[in-house]
């Protein structure tokens, strides 16, 4: 699964400092943990060239990928 939608453009290119960012492959390495302001943070790794960054998004917004989110980070729970 590509998760790449997760982060925005910008990012991206300022996770990935030698501009592989058109063909990095990013997944979510850590369930969101909550911050203060309604804010929701991750920790990602990208498979391409293993670079890191913590990616921060509205609780609402998390609440959208929160399945995939663990399903990636846990494994696929098939029910
Ligand atoms: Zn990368």
């Amino acid at each position: 699964m590509n998760f790449n939608h997760l982060l925005t453009e910008r990012e991206t290119k300022q996770a990935c400092r030698n501009k592989t960012y058109k063909i990095c492959k990013w997944k979510p390495v850590s369930e969101g943990r909550a911050t203060a302001a309604n804010q929701i943070h991750f920790d990602m790794i990208c498979d391409t060239c293993g670079c890191r960054t913590t990616k921060f998004m509205h609780f609402r917004e998390y609440d959208v990928h929160q399945k995939i989110i663990k399903e990636e980070v846990y494994g696929v729970q098939s029910s």
